[in-house]
């Protein structure tokens, strides 16, 4: 595969870079080597389509918006196997996001059309406020390889239900996937320049370099709290409009009163899913001691039941995105181990040659231990067992993140008065999933600024205008 985007008339960049398949190390397609320069042409079409885009009667982008859902489902099958070629994720999880990335524009085609307002009469009279929401401008988006149709989906669909046009950034090792839906977009019939798509490996200057423009008027990232604040720090000298999808270290409790069978179905999902690469990815397992041993035992024997490798001989889990992600998972369990923690219970390595690491359950993880502070991002959980409520919430709520949480109890009121009480921006209650596009998805603390779907999905990408009229 090798892409270009836009199709231009002009010479395309003799500079191009190759993708690579994370599980068996060929390569999957080539794309071009964008450079600052590019990124300033397309933000001039993308500055360009603004005013037509965003005055655009809201019916008519609906319009174009339920045409890409319907898109993404005639192309399913294909994008999804595209998905599991560039990130390496089982064909599942690929049909899965796909779905999920369909699912955005559905619902931002249904909300485009309810742009609320309000108009009031001011409380000393004598004047009217109307109050408006206009589309944000120019957005910049920047998003992460491990979910690389969704993430691209849940900032496009709300930019364009807002009348907002978009220069995407893709991840760097997933670009083809991004260049796909840009397509979709425009078969659909979004006019030229209304997403704009930047392919390079240099994020830092070509990012850098977008969020100088006075044109951006908002940026829209996913990725690690790191990039993001330096991203933030860069969007402040502008005063940028800035949404922030951060890293994640999501605490799974099992309390004892809880349906064990599920919550182990639950755990497999919540651990597992993308292999373990999500930012919702269930990062620590808090077990209640009376019922540990139960747990990590049908837990485990699921974990050793796994099969890992590539997609395309249907594994249930592919690799890692890369050698520094295989390095950095070994050198943090390692960590552990030499704390005390012990390997119960892990999946062999397959033979192909990409960048596996195995499906690990460790026990016996002091609750000091370093693993349970940092975004693991691999397949690996560690158990830690727990007798007291109050010390299990200062452990939960003992870290710089605040993305999302998991509690399972047959006693709901219990699970939401502990889910209440956690530092999360979403909990999911005997389920393991807290994705939803009609609802606000994101954190507090350092796991982000904004939300993502709901409601407020479309609010990101507008501003608030008041208007005071002498009546
Ligand atoms: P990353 O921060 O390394 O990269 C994310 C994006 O930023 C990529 O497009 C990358 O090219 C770009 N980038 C990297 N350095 C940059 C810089 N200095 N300036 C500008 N752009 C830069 O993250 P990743 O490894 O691609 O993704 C994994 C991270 O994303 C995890 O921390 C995960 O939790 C997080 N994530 C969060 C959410 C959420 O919704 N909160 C969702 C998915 C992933």
């Amino acid at each position: 595969v090798t892409r270009a985007w836009p199709a231009r008339s002009g010479p395309a960049s003799e500079s191009t870079f190759d993708v690579i398949d994370p599980a068996t190390l060929e390569i999957v397609g080539t794309v071009q080597e964008h450079d600052r320069a590019f990124a300033h042409e397309a933000l001039d079409r993308a500055s360009a389509a603004l005013h037509a885009w965003g005055t655009t009667p809201p019916r008519d982008r609906s319009e174009i918006l339920r045409r890409v859902f319907e898109l993404l489902h005639r192309d399913r099958e294909s994008l999804a196997v595209l998905v599991c070629r560039e990130n390496g994720k089982s064909l599942t999880d690929a049909v899965a996001e796909v779905t999920y990335a369909a699912d955005f524009f559905r619902w931002f085609s249904e909300e485009c059309v309810r742009s609320a307002g309000n108009y009031g009469e001011s409380p000393a009279g004598g004047s009217r406020s109307i109050i408006r929401h206009r589309p944000a401008g120019v957005a910049a988006l920047i998003t992460p390889w491990n979910f690389p149709v969704a993430m691209a989906a849940r900032k496009l669909a709300p930019a364009l239900a807002a009348g907002c046009t978009a220069v995407l950034k893709p991840a760097a090792e997933t670009p083809l996937s991004a260049l796909a839906l840009a397509d979709l977009i425009q078969e659909a019939g979004a006019p030229k320049g209304v997403v704009e798509v930047i392919t390079t490996t240099d994020a830092p200057g070509v990012v850098a370099s977008l969020l100088g423009d006075a044109r951006v008027r908002k940026i829209s990232f996913t990725g690690s709290t790191g990039v993001g604040r330096t991203l933030l720090r860069q969007a402040a000298d502008r005063v940028l409009n800035s949404s922030m999808e951060l890293g994640g270290n999501a605490a799974f409790v099992v309390t004892e009163d809880a349906d064990l069978e599920r919550a182990v179905d639950g755990a497999m999902f919540a651990k597992f899913r993308n292999g373990g690469q999500a930012c919702t990815a269930a990062n620590r397992f808090y077990v209640h001691e009376s019922v540990a041993a139960e747990f990590v035992a049908a837990f485990g024997e699921r974990v050793e039941r796994l099969v890992l490798g590539p997609a395309s001989e249907g594994a249930d889990i592919g690799p890692l995105i890369n050698q520094r992600a295989v390095d950095r998972v070994t050198a943090v369990v390692d960590g552990a181990l030499r704390e005390g923690a012990r390997v119960a219970h892990r999946t062999k390595l397959p033979s192909a040659p990409g960048y596996f690491y195995p499906a690990t359950v460790l026990t016996h993880v002091p609750q000091s231990a370093a693993i349970l502070g940092e975004e693991l991002f691999g397949p690996v959980a560690p158990v830690v067992t727990y007798s007291d409520e109050t010390e299990l919430l200062e452990q939960i709520n003992g870290t710089e993140y605040g993305l999302a949480a998991y509690v399972y109890s047959r006693d709901t009121g219990r699970a939401i008065s502990l889910a209440e009480r956690v530092d999360a921006g979403m909990v999911a209650i005997n389920r393991a999933s807290v994705s939803d596009p009609s609802a606000p998805f994101g954190g507090v603390k350092q796991s982000g600024l904004g939300r993502e779907g709901g409601r407020e999905g479309i609010e990101a990408y507008q501003e608030t205008q008041f208007l005071s009229v002498a009546w």
